[in-house]
């Protein structure tokens, strides 16, 4: 079994990469969710999303009929979305969401640029090291802007007249300023051309969809080119506390989001746990599972560890 766990360790077959939405309230973090799931439900076949508990699972073969790019290879089975904006009250797991993702977007609304709790999310996103891009939502609002609903960008920028192509460029070079002030090389995504150096802008509409099939090629793109060893199955079970709450007829319950290694189920799950003494599980934890030959006391300790660690970041935060 050990054996086929490593075979199966393959750059040519990853599993899906889990995604977060970050960045200031009402920069369009929910609308654009909704967009990527809506585009495809519209499309007649909903093309096996799934909304997950605390996720959306996006597969690849939804993604295909977005973005009919004939040319684009794909190793990963699809992309795991976690639903964090949806969580105001959770403020820890916004912290501890950006360190079980491989990639995350931060939205920033064209119109405002920079603010407080993108700095903040800018901040989370170094501490945790995650990779990230730039969604330059909200650019149907630039004054005079004529719509081509879930356009490519570009082709889009290319209908519009001067002085929306002007209005475009200046609040584009404010927020590359705002993030060069950060201390990051911030550009718009097709003149990038090195990736591990410079953060991508995508410039997108969650209103009209003009953009967002670039935002997904895009993570598509960065994962599976660039995270392919974080990507390959793992021949045991991963998974993070994404939620405790208390439901009716249920007790307290946990969402977690897993990694798993399975023949059939080949992504990154969401998951519902209901089990005695949940009480206590603290979201952001991990999750592990005690195999016949693990040291239940070793694992045990392991976790107080976690937990520790974890307080600690809440206390401070
Ligand atoms: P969140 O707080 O970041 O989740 O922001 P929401 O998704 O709730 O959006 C805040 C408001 O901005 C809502 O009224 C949305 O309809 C609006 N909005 C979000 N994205 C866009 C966009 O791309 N264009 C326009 N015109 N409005 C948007």
């Amino acid at each position: 079994a050990h054996e086929a766990a490593l075979a199966a360790r393959n750059k040519e077959d990853l599993r899906s990469p889990i995604c977060c939405i970050l960045g200031h309230v009402d920069t369009g973090k929910t609308k654009l969710l909704d967009k990527i799931r809506q585009t495809n439900v519209q499309e007649g076949e909903a093309g096996g999303i799934t909304q997950q508990i605390g996720a959306t699972y996006f597969p690849v073969d939804a993604i295909k009929t977005k973005t009919a790019d004939g040319k684009q290879e794909y190793k990963i089975p699809g992309l795991l979305v976690i639903d964090t904006p949806g969580h105001e009250s959770f403020t820890n797991l916004r912290s501890r969401g950006s360190s079980l993702c491989n990639i995350a977007i931060l939205v920033v609304d064209i119109m405002h640029g920079l603010e407080p709790q993108t700095l903040e999310s800018l901040r989370l996103l170094r501490d945790r090291k995650t990779p990230f891009i730039v969604a330059l939502n909200k650019i149907d609002r630039m004054y005079g802007w004529q719509p081509t609903p879930d356009n490519d960008f570009q082709s889009s920028l290319a209908k519009q007249s001067r002085a929306v192509q002007r209005e475009f460029e200046d609040r584009t070079q404010k927020t590359i300023l705002a993030f060069a002030e950060q201390g990051l090389n911030a550009v718009l995504y097709y003149d990038n051309k090195n990736f591990a150096r410079n953060v991508s802008l995508v410039p997108t509409s969650a209103i009209t969809g003009e953009g967002v099939p670039d935002m997904i090629m895009l993570l598509v793109n960065l994962t599976q080119e660039r995270m392919s060893d974080r990507l390959m199955y793992l021949s045991e079970l991963e998974c993070t506390v994404l939620e405790v709450k208390v439901i009716e007829g249920l007790g307290t319950t946990i969402d977690i989001s897993a990694y798993v290694h399975h023949k059939e189920v080949k992504a990154a799950l969401g998951v519902k746990i209901v089990a005695p003494d949940l009480e206590k599980a603290i979201a952001g934890s991990r999750l592990l599972v005690v195999g016949p030959d693990d040291d239940e006391d070793e694992l045990m300790d392991e976790v107080m560890s976690d937990l520790t660690t974890l307080l600690n970041s809440i206390d401070k935060s």
